[in-house]
């Protein structure tokens, strides 16, 4: 039976793309190939794998099928997010300039400012939300515009089409990172986009447990580049963890539609506390960009921030909850609590960070697969103890108080 040549839907695709039955076994999962070499039967033709950086069955079956689930021609996988994005900027050469969401993901930031400068490649960080401040921007030597939509922490959003249309009549590349909304919900490719890049570490994998980077590209060119870039730089996934992302992929849609569903409910939950000052989550109808967001995605996606009064609220609320993890990472089975001014944007200055509207009591949460009803009775718990004024308690480790978490923890997220 052939699978290739009739059209299915996203949800049956990830379970039955063209690796999910072994053509010699019958084996419905993907053999994991740890062989670094491969014996060579001819001296003047090499077989189709040489050696594992160059190319690996089973990090083929992965970029495979990333490509199809996104819309591409190619797909490639990478030892981590930040490698698949720092192997996409080696594509530019001294002179030429990046024009990025000025929210973009610290990571990435820290790529830009603290690496490309040095290789002579210029910059500019721009509010990829307001289309004018981006053409303003557009310098001869641009050669990337850069987006993130939604964007971390305020999921402001980003027009993929017209920044696309935009990128295209300057004559340089459209990159998005796709991290938050995966192509399950989204598929910037088919928007416009050259290159899609993921943390496949969040919601592509989803249960904490690898950390992984993807590309994807259609133009051919591009991936002759890419290709060349991955094998040069040689950040690859190993065969081990791309078999983790390939398993995390064939629950991507459940897991994604059952956080999305649950994130709904705590958002129209928390809109009724008075004690949450804003929530930002593109599902809201008076949410910045919600209309565009509705128009080129499938869904709001599963991450929503909120704001409390101030650190000593935040203190005391995350003090009394039980059930989320309060950590950096976002995309899992488990609900993760992040507090974004002591985490992700701990490096920026204070003035600089509430400019931005990251203020002292912003929290963000990336729901996972608990039931609605214990998280809500979690957080009205919590919210009655900030209310009473109840006295912070050490939270120590989930699900009971097991202990002091070490002293590291806090400072985790700076280096993120
Ligand atoms: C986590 C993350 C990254 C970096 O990915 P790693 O796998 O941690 O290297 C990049 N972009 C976004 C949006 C992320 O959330």
């Amino acid at each position: 039976m052939s699978k290739q040549n009739y059209h299915v839907r996203t949800e049956t695709q990830l379970v039955h793309n063209e690796h999910a039955v072994q053509p010699d076994t019958g084996a419905v999962s993907v053999p994991v190939h740890h062989a670094s070499t491969f014996h060579q039967r001819q001296t003047d033709t090499l077989g189709t794998y040489d050696y594992s950086r160059s190319g690996n069955p089973t990090r083929e079956a992965l970029e495979e099928t990333i490509a199809q689930l996104e819309g591409g021609t190619r797909g490639f996988a990478f030892a981590s997010g930040m490698a698949a994005i720092s192997t996409a900027f080696l594509l530019f050469s001294k002179g030429d300039h990046v024009l990025i969401s000025e929210d973009v993901y610290g990571g990435t930031y820290r790529m830009v400012t603290g690496v490309l400068r040095r290789f002579g490649i210029d910059y500019t960080f721009v509010d990829m939300t307001d289309i004018e401040q981006v053409k303003a921007h557009l310098k001869p030597t641009t050669k990337v515009i850069y987006i993130e939509t939604p964007s971390n922490p305020l999921l402001k959003i980003t027009d993929i089409r017209a920044i696309s249309q935009l990128a295209q009549q300057h004559g340089c590349l459209t990159f998005v990172d796709n991290t938050f909304q995966t192509p399950v919900l989204q598929q910037p490719l088919s928007l416009g986009a050259d290159l899609v890049v993921h943390s496949a570490t969040k919601f592509i994998s989803g249960h904490s447990d690898v950390l992984a980077g993807l590309v994807v590209v259609k133009d051919g060119q591009l991936a002759e580049d890419i290709s060349f870039l991955q094998n040069t730089f040689g950040a690859v996934l190993g065969a081990q963890d791309c078999w983790l992302v390939l398993r995390g992929l064939k629950t991507l849609h459940v897991r994604l539609q059952q956080s999305q569903e649950t994130a709904w409910k705590l958002v129209d939950f928390l809109s009724t506390i008075p004690e949450v000052q804003h929530i930002y989550y593109p599902g809201r109808p008076g949410h910045p960009g919600s209309a565009c967001h509705a128009e080129q995605t499938r869904g709001p996606g599963a991450v929503f921030s909120f704001c409390l009064k101030n650190k000593a609220a935040v203190d005391r609320f995350v003090s009394h909850l039980n059930i989320p993890v309060f950590a950096v990472s976002l995309g899992a089975v488990e609900s993760i609590l992040s507090y974004p001014a002591m985490m992700s944007h701990a490096a920026m200055p204070k003035e600089e960070r509430e400019k931005r509207g990251i203020s002292d009591g912003l929290l963000r949460l990336s729901v996972g697969l608990e039931h609605f009803e214990d998280l809500i009775a979690d957080f009205t718990q919590a919210f009655q103890a900030l209310r009473e004024g109840t006295a912070d308690r050490d939270r120590g480790y989930l699900p009971e108080n097991k202990g002091t978490p070490p002293a590291s923890q806090a400072v985790e997220g700076v280096r993120s």
